[in-house]
């Protein structure tokens, strides 16, 4: 039997947030808020998410034997994560370095630190195979090594479900493209994984990134919802109508309770729904990490 309903691959960042009245220009120096420390990564990000719908949820990702990755991990383990899989060392936790404007603008540096060192050979590790095939899902992003994405699919056992938002996006090669099932893009990753502007409509881009090989495309669109493409056609998802305060970990959370009910054998258009319901919810409140809903109150609404 499988142990765990959703493995989460990927990235584990501490988010360092300063609000600031104008970003400093070359040379200058600029003051800025007290300083905002939160958990984040979307490979972190989309462990909690699940977690917190109560999915039996484990990471596997690298971080740093420092201040951060401690963080990191504390705030896995509260949300229930296993984390087992995550490995200590190697270079500094990355770090995100976000400063807000007042009209709610990022300017964001990204320090990959350990998330860099997340290897093809880590994946080979006997602990990170029991992992990989004791999972009804797999879910990666690119904020690690693409060839450390590619060694994950290669490791894949027959059936499980392997879900990829690649985030920050980048051309695919062709065996990844292959696993997906679904590709989850916004508009921007479609445009960079096709290389090309295909098109002004959702359902070109659909049609055109199948046409690159993966057995299934999830195409979000923010307060559009998003749209489901698979061979037999393509469905619009309506988003639910709240007021948003802050969209960040709003795509985390829905790839993660996405992948979560795929794994659980629900159709795409099912899945698709509920995720559409746990990213509206995580809209409504601030932050990422800790704007992600429990099962309870993505029924709410
Ligand atoms: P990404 O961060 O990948 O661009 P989106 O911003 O499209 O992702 O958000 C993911 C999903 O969360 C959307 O497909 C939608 O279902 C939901 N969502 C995002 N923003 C809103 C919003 N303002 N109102 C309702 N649902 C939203």
């Amino acid at each position: 039997m499988f142990e765990y309903d959703l493995l989460v691959v990927g990235s584990a960042n501490a988010d360092l947030v300063v609000g600031v009245e104008r970003r400093p220009g070359a040379g200058e120096t600029v003051l800025g808020s007290d300083l905002a420390l939160h958990p984040g990564g979307k490979g972190a990000n989309q462990a909690v998410a699940a977690a917190r719908l109560g999915a039996r949820t484990a990471l596997l990702a690298r971080v740093g034997d420092d201040a951060h990755g401690r963080l990191l991990l504390d705030s896995q383990r509260a949300a229930g994560v296993d984390t087992s899989g995550v490995l200590v060392g190697g270079a500094p936790t990355g770090v995100a370095l976000i400063t807000v404007d007042p009209s709610g603008d990022n300017s964001i540096v990204v320090s990959p630190g350990a998330n860099g060192r997340l290897t093809p050979d880590d994946i080979r590790e006997p602990s990170a195979v029991a992992l990989l095939t004791s999972s009804r899902a797999v879910s990666t992003q690119l904020e690690i090594p693409l060839e450390t994405v590619e060694e994950v699919v290669r490791g894949l056992r027959p059936g499980t479900r392997f879900v990829l938002n690649p985030s920050p996006p980048q051309p695919l090669p062709a065996d990844v493209l292959a696993a997906c099932d679904p590709l989850i893009v916004n508009e921007h990753e479609a445009r960079v994984v096709l290389g090309t502007d295909a098109g002004a409509t959702p359902e070109e881009w659909a049609r055109a990134l199948l046409a690159l090989g993966p057995r299934s495309v999830v195409i979000t669109l923010g307060e559009e919802g998003a749209l489901v493409a698979d061979a037999s056609g393509s469905t619009r998802v309506p988003a639910v109508k709240v007021t948003a305060v802050d969209t960040t970990g709003a795509g985390d959370s829905f790839t993660a309770a996405l992948a979560w009910r795929l794994g659980a054998g629900e159709s795409l258009a099912d899945s698709a729904a509920y995720a559409a319901r746990v990213g509206a919810v995580a809209v409504t409140r601030q932050g990422a990490q800790a704007s992600f809903p429990t099962a309870e109150e993505v029924a709410a609404v």
